[in-house]
């Protein structure tokens, strides 16, 4: 049966979190996770040596040698090699550690899986056809999503229904802000040079809903499978496929 169309109307822009709104929400965490962690000991392998990596690898022994928990494997004396790392890295990721040089070094795995083929975003079916449409009918597209924007256009630039990334005129990630804060959204409808009624937030969490409306932006609930929370209860319309959202652009 044919979803209800929600229809929102005099837009200028339409801005997509990415999990559990058009993506799987278990891709980060039951897929791009895991593969780091697997391809982590070859890669390594291969980049013995490389220039490129070295910044890199000074910043992940530094850390070792500052680490104080007694748990973690013990650092060598002087220098090691970028393969030399393996414990501490395994430890770090374990051990669900937010250091930025780990972040960088799973975001280049992720880059060199995704340019040869063995990682695929996962987007829903009907995500790349609409954004194909909206973007045809003058309708300004944006990411706000918590992974950082390098991960956001590996991502778009490596789907099922090939590069999306040229659909997208802003990329933002969380040094916008929190996105359960009003002013992150502020910020984003300024960047975008854009009323905040004429732009539509679409997302799975309604945290995010919630702090969106609150600045002014017209929003709408994706509940898609896997996700923890149906959005059965909110104020807001709520959609199962983007498919059943009807979007008019404002009046040039
Ligand atoms: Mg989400």
């Amino acid at each position: 049966m044919p979803a209800t169309p929600v229809t929102v109307s005099d837009l200028q822009a339409v801005v997509l979190d990415i999990e559990g709104t058009t993506c799987p929400v278990d891709f980060v965490t039951g897929v791009l996770f895991p593969h780091a962690v697997e391809a982590l000991p070859g890669w390594l392998q291969r980049r013995q040596g490389s220039p490129a990596l070295d910044p890199l690898r000074q910043q992940l022994l530094q850390a070792w040698h500052d680490e104080t928990d007694p748990a973690a494997p013990p650092a060598p004396a002087g220098d090691a090699t970028a393969a030399e790392l393996l414990p501490w890295l395994r430890w770090l990721i374990a051990h669900d550690r937010k250091l930025t040089a780990l972040k960088d070094l799973q975001g280049m795995i992720w880059a060199d899986g995704y340019a040869d083929g063995q990682l695929k975003a996962p987007l829903f079916d009907d995500v790349a056809p609409a954004l194909r449409r909206w973007h045809a009918a003058g309708l300004r597209l944006a990411v706000y999503s918590s992974g950082s924007v390098p991960a956001q256009q590996l991502l778009y630039g490596h789907c099922s229904d090939g590069d999306l990334r040229p659909l997208f005129c802003g990329w933002f990630d969380t040094r916008l802000g929190p996105k359960q804060e009003a002013m992150s959204y502020r910020q984003l409808v300024d960047a975008l040079d854009c009323p905040p009624p004429r732009v539509l937030f679409l997302s799975d969490a309604r945290g995010e809903l919630t702090a969106a409306a609150a600045a002014g932006l017209q929003v709408c609930g994706c509940r898609r499978p896997g996700n923890p929370d149906p959005l059965a209860d909110g104020p807001w319309p709520v959609v199962e496929t983007l498919a059943a959202l009807a979007l008019t652009p404002a009046a040039a």
